[in-house]
């Protein structure tokens, strides 16, 4: 195998297990330039593209490549160019005529975003503009069921919807995932389109807006950026919370935020947890966004699973008697992604197996959903990956013997996901960790699972975790 097909295969490989995006995004462009003794050299067309392979992509790039190659021992990477001269001068020239402070919202997005997986590749993002609203019809007030939990968070949308800029400003959503933020936020826009077309509408979620930023900084076109935003009647940031750690994209957020705000335009947020529990939001956004009005979306109650489950089953003509509907509404209680996603599930294992949907056939198809979730070949690597995206602290952090209270925090959720979710031993769990004793890796585990049931933040941090790790 010489190096053009070893890296291929290696391509092959890695490819299946990241996202599309990002496979995309940070291995266009890449090769393998030397392979010797061991070491391999892998060619890659810019710094970031670097950053990314060496800190995040390490071991996936090893694994790939070890399958191939078993002596393979190290890899490294260097930024290369058919012409490296011309390569060079544009990273000086980019350097020269970045600001300093924008430097700085360069490094703060490359070195620690958190990418989920609807992180947009390179090409996708310079076609982006701001007069694109982003607003998908499927998601109308129309189709979205009221309950107990989302009552007052509906009333607010539809209210901002009725009188832009004049009743809530801004408006802040808050609840776990799957629970219909989306749905609400882009609701609002389908309604204001409705009444008006004409409206300047923009839906954009809070990473996509920090990579637009980053974008014009390189391209030099901040002010056009800033500009373009003004220009915005209803301006609407989904899952905000991905700004923590990010001052300087706060702070250019900001401005733009009290731009709007002077000229009486509408702005509605989300997020994941309420402005004062967002870590290190700037205090003047998170005043700012305490100054609006707040409402929540809460888990929804059997009696609110069963009208969803009916309403969506209707919708996709599957007829479903009232036993099973409770069962499923029963069983699925996290979230209405979740729901909405076992009624997928059914409505496709009913055509696959020619049945009908009884009580019984729901039953064991529901147990096979729910168990094959578990077991979906998640390993302790997710964990490990989620864990350090969602605590914005490197797996290497997270993995050695530092005692950062913070870090020691995630840590600690990481080994309790690992027993809970992945059954995983304690001891083998100690060794994940860079050798820890089993009995770390037991209190850990007692630790947060007492802390679950009394601290709300944990328990929010968990149940986003868990999602996540099954996402993957
Ligand atoms: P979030 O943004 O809070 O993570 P979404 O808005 O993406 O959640 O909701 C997840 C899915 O559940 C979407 O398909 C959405 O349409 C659906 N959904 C959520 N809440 C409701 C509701 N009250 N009625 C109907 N569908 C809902
Ligand atoms: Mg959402």
């Amino acid at each position: 195998m010489n190096n053009i097909e070893l890296w291929q295969a290696a391509l092959g490989e890695i490819e299946l297990s990241i996202s599309k995006a990002n496979f995309s995004t940070w291995f266009k462009n890449t090769a393998i330039i030397s392979n010797e003794n061991g070491k391999v050299v892998i060619g890659v067309p810019n710094g970031f593209a670097k950053e990314w392979l060496e800190n995040k992509y390490n071991t996936y790039i090893f694994r790939a490549l070890r399958n191939f190659q078993n002596d393979i021992k190290e890899i490294g990477c260097v930024i290369y160019s058919n012409d490296q001269a011309q390569v060079a001068n544009e990273v000086k020239k980019m350097d020269s005529a970045i600001s300093v402070s924008e430097k700085q919202i360069v490094r703060e997005i490359s070195d620690k975003e958190v990418f989920t997986g609807q992180q947009i590749s390179s090409e996708q993002r310079q076609s982006a503009t701001v007069q694109e609203n982003n607003i998908n019809s499927r998601y109308t007030f129309e189709n979205f069921i009221i309950g107990e939990n989302n009552e007052l968070a509906r009333a607010a949308c539809y209210a901002v919807s009725q009188n832009l800029g004049k009743v809530y400003n801004p408006l802040f959503i808050y609840g776990g995932v799957g629970l219909g933020k989306t749905h609400l936020l882009q609701s609002i826009g389908n309604e204001v389109l409705l009444h008006d077309p004409s409206r300047r509408i923009k839906y954009i979620t809070s990473e996509r807006f920090a990579n637009e930023l980053i974008d014009s900084i390189r391209n030099q076109t901040v002010n056009d950026f800033k500009a373009a935003y003004q220009a915005i009647d209803l301006l609407i940031i989904d899952d905000v919370q991905f700004l923590a750690g990010k001052e300087k994209t706060q702070i250019e957020f900001f401005h733009i935020f009290n731009a709007l705000y002077q000229l009486n335009k509408q702005i509605v947020i989300s997020s994941d947890r309420p402005p004062k529990a967002i870590a290190t939001l700037e205090d003047r956004l998170r005043s700012r966004f305490e100054g609006g009005m707040i409402a929540d979306i809460g888990k929804p109650d059997l009696e609110t699973r069963t009208a969803i489950l009916k309403t969506k089953a209707a919708e996709k003509n599957f007829y479903l008697d009232e036993e099973a509907i409770i069962f499923i509404a029963e069983n699925v209680k996290s979230n209405i992604r979740e729901l909405e996603g076992a009624l997928n599930r059914i409505i496709a294992a009913c055509e696959f197996n020619n049945k009908l949907p009884t009580l019984k056939f729901v039953e064991q198809a529901l147990s096979e959903i729910i168990s094959s979730g578990k077991k979906k070949g998640v390993q302790p690597q997710h964990v490990i990956e989620a864990i350090s995206q969602y605590f914005n602290i490197s797996t290497k952090e997270l993995i050695e013997k530092g005692r950062k209270k913070e870090i020691a925090y995630a840590r600690h959720v990481a080994m309790y996901l690992m027993r809970g979710e992945l059954g995983i031993s304690y001891p083998s769990i100690g060794a994940q960790f860079g050798g820890r004793d089993h009995t770390t890796a037991l209190h850990a585990y007692e630790k947060i699972n007492k802390e679950v049931e009394t601290d709300e933040k944990v328990r929010e941090d968990v149940s986003i975790l868990r999602e996540r790790i099954y996402a993957v």
